[in-house]
């Protein structure tokens, strides 16, 4: 049994975290607010759930996740979006955090989930890592939302900071979902953060299920960290999940395609490891069929892990874990970003010509108007 601890940092960090704990204790859209008092959690493995916030709201929105384990790091009302404040606020609170770690005893592995973009999961969350892995020797991933790329330039600038830290911070690697790409799954802006939530809490608990199941096919938590060692420090995710007969083939290339993939890449090109699980009944594996595929992107990329999980009954469902070697997306990103620091920059200096201004008035200081 694999001991796990899934930390969500800031807004979004938490609201995916809530997602991962509907789904683990049975949730569909029917389940419950109740059902955390009443159910026990599905996950085979021992999994520990943490949600950090400087913004008291954003805890109590959550609807899935113990009090207990909401902790609220007190900062007025949220950092803002100032990832300096936010540092700051992590490095005063930082022996409190840790303390909240310490109580929930010691683990095979870790996430971290937190948006790039915000104030206080993007502070947060480098910090943290670098703490934690000077403090532990488990392994630490990091699952980064990127924001929709018109939110603004305090957004796209942190995204540039905190992205680099996070690389720097000793974390094993870094899961990238990109709310820009997955926009398309239409409805109001709440109804697709819950779409993209939920697209990211099913991968993550299908990956959980896979490293604490019997395979027919192995994969565990070394490959996973073999995976996740490779490339760039980069990664991202793909799933399928049929909810009819599907070739194994068509399951097997939908993950790989743009329709199943967290992050816009081309895997065939950008891919550097990766790892493929697949589950479902016996009936649908034909493993002539998935070993095609698998040599397929292995010939493409290097070195595919893959895994087979026997569930009788079940349809088939895939999930990829593919680090990227390089990534055009991420410098595509970099190069708006650039431009948004520029913005700021450019601003600021407006600004102290204001204060300029300001000393041209301070010129009638003390005198008054003459008649
Ligand atoms: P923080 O609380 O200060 O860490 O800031 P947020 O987590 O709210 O960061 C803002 C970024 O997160 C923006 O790019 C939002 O688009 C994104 N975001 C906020 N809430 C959600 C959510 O529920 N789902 C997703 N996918 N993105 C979110």
């Amino acid at each position: 049994m694999l001991n796990i601890l899934i930390i969500g940092n800031g807004q979004c960090g938490n609201r995916i975290l809530d997602s991962i704990n509907r789904h683990a204790l049975g949730g569909g859209k029917s389940c419950g607010r109740l059902a955390r008092f009443y159910s026990r959690q599905r996950f085979k493995s021992r999994v520990e759930t943490l949600a950090l916030n400087t913004a008291v709201n954003d805890l109590k929105e959550m609807k899935f996740t113990k009090a207990r384990d909401r902790i609220h790091i007190e900062h007025l009302h949220g950092v803002g979006a100032n990832r300096n404040i936010g540092k700051q606020v992590f490095e005063d609170k930082k022996e409190r955090i840790m303390r909240q770690i310490e109580e929930r005893g010691s683990f095979d592995i870790a996430f971290l989930i937190t948006s790039a973009s915000g104030g206080t999961g993007s502070s947060f969350t480098p910090l943290l890592v670098k703490e934690m892995k000077n403090r532990y020797n488990y392994p630490v991933y990091c699952l980064v939302v990127l924001p929709f790329r018109e939110e603004g330039t305090l957004y796209l600038q942190n995204t540039a900071f905190s992205i680099r830290e996070i690389r720097q911070s000793g974390a094993d690697g870094m899961i990238l979902a990109d709310n820009q790409y997955l926009k398309n799954i239409g409805g109001s802006i709440q109804e697709a953060y819950n779409g993209i939530n939920d697209m990211i809490a099913e991968r993550i608990l299908f990956l959980l299920d896979a490293l604490d199941s019997e395979m027919m096919m192995v994969t565990d938590l070394g490959d996973f960290k073999s995976v996740m060692s490779g490339g760039a420090g980069l990664a991202t995710m793909g799933f399928f999940k049929s909810d009819r007969e599907t070739s194994i083939k068509t399951a097997i290339q939908s993950t790989l395609s743009p329709a199943g993939l967290l992050f816009s890449t081309d895997v065939y090109k950008e891919a550097s490891r990766a790892m493929v699980i697949i589950k479902g009944d016996r009936k649908y594996l034909n493993v002539d069929d998935i070993s095609d595929e698998i040599e397929k992107l292995s010939r493409a990329i290097g070195h595919v892990f893959k895994g087979i999980i026997v569930r009788s009954g079940e349809f088939p469902q895939v999930l990829s874990v593919l680090t990227l070697e390089s990534a055009h997306e991420m410098e595509k990103l970099y190069s708006v970003a650039i431009q948004a620091i520029q913005q700021e920059k450019e601003k600021k200096q407006r600004v102290e010509k204001e204060a300029e201004l300001d000393k041209t008035f301070s010129m009638i200081e003390g005198l008054e108007p003459e008649y």
